[in-house]
């Protein structure tokens, strides 16, 4: 029989978050073994619950839940999310500018099918959420990562972003909370970013799914909100501020002068109608979540659990010989850089291999965020404090015996 290949336009697709070293704990687990997971921003699988009224709507809809929607979504939760944008500053929404998606995940990659034709060339962060590179080369595009700077608080470097336009750039993505480094933009820092996309006609992909995990007070700002002409295209959902990522149910809003972009719109309605629509239970649940209930501020409070275990994470990772750590301001994560004088490794990947087959301890390697070189990893700060005093003491000990080698 013919052998059956993947089509080539997964040669450039990647995306390592549940890649190969992820088998190899799947495979140690059926084994019986125990694994520290520091990997994947799944908030619910470590005893963090979502809000309970969520919980309790989306029982009580289940039953009047099973048929399809609108393309779009919903009206009412889809009003709720313009109100939402309304508390934001984000200008001249209007429940037409809202579509409601499987999660953020899909409306990004509907976004950037629906914008990109061969080689057209989107700018992307480095380190990045992998989705978007990878969603960027299934659309046929090209990603082009601006570097994100890490001695100025993981901060996009705006020289290198004007220094990376061409005429083929299209689009740039700005991650804010960021994952994988959970910097947190300010405000003069994004204008400039909307200043960028002003004078060379770029769409802004603005991703904001975690723009109420914040810690000490941070308040967030979203760029849709600086510009009344930018065309901007805001990605939002339940998954991580609500802790309900299972219930696959977020947002995008079209913002900014939508005038010239209305064939582009068009093709944002072809594709969403083309996957019917969201799932109609987690549809509803975005009306419950947004009509007010919200916890997640109890815990990245000061003393609340979030934040108690970025804060251990965050020490116990700095007192380790070769080891710097950006404290993040938002989100879940941690992207600690390993000095490469003192830890030599010349490939990532190997090293988040050996660390999970030698210690048990799951992380993803900085590469698999298209980071430039093998020198850090994400952590993701999730499991309670014992579990992270636990897994960082066995990543300390076997970066001593990397040290020794
Ligand atoms: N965007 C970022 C930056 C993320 O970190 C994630 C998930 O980790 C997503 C989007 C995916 O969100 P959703 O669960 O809504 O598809």
């Amino acid at each position: 029989m013919k052998t059956v290949t993947k089509s080539s336009k997964l040669a450039n697709v990647c995306y390592d978050i549940r890649g190969p070293v992820l088998d190899k704990a799947r495979q140690m687990e059926e084994e019986g073994q125990k694994i520290i997971k520091l990997n994947i921003g799944n908030i619910a699988a470590f005893g963090l619950m979502p809000p309970d009224e969520i919980v309790q709507d989306m029982i009580r809809n289940l039953p009047d839940a099973a048929g399809y929607t609108d393309s779009k979504g919903l009206f009412a939760p889809r009003k709720a999310v313009v109100h939402y944008c309304q508390e934001k500053g984000i200008a001249g929404v209007t429940v037409d500018d809202v579509y409601l998606g499987n999660g953020a995940s899909e409306l990004i990659v509907m976004a950037l099918n629906a914008l990109l034709d061969n080689g057209d060339e989107v700018l992307l962060p480095a380190p990045d959420y992998p989705l978007y590179t990878a969603a960027v080369a299934l659309s046929g595009g090209q990603p082009i990562h601006y570097v994100c700077d890490e001695s100025n608080g993981w901060f996009p470097a705006l020289d290198d972003i004007r220094a990376k336009i061409t005429p083929r750039t299209k689009a740039i993505v700005v991650i804010n909370p960021n994952n994988p480094t959970g910097a947190l933009y300010p405000e003069a820092l994004l204008r400039e970013i909307v200043e960028i996309a002003r004078q060379h006609q770029l769409i802004i992909l603005a991703d904001e799914i975690y723009d109420k995990t914040l810690y000490e007070g941070e308040t967030h700002t979203s760029i849709g909100a600086l510009s009344d002409d930018v065309l901007t295209l805001t990605f939002n959902g339940l998954s991580k501020n609500y802790r309900s990522c299972g219930y696959r149910a977020g947002w995008m809003v079209v913002s900014g002068d939508k005038r010239h972009a209305l064939d582009y719109i068009t093709g944002l309605n072809m594709l969403a109608s083309m996957r019917l629509c969201a799932n109609t239970p987690g549809q509803l649940a975005i009306q419950t979540a947004l009509g007010g209930y919200q916890s997640i501020k109890d815990l990245v409070a000061p003393g609340g659990r979030l934040a108690r275990q970025r804060d251990l994470a965050y020490e116990l990772l700095s007192q380790i010989p070769g080891v710097s750590v950006v404290k993040p301001k938002g989100a879940l994560y941690m992207f600690p850089r390993l000095d490469p004088k003192i830890y030599p490794i010349e490939d990532d990947q190997q090293f988040a291999y050996d660390l999970l087959a030698e210690e048990k301890v799951l992380i993803v390697q900085g590469t698999g965020f298209n980071w430039i070189a093998p020198d850090h990893f994400r952590l993701v700060f999730l499991p309670n404090t014992d579990d992270l005093r636990e897994a960082v003491g066995r990543i300390e000990r076997f970066l001593a015996h990397y040290r020794k080698r």
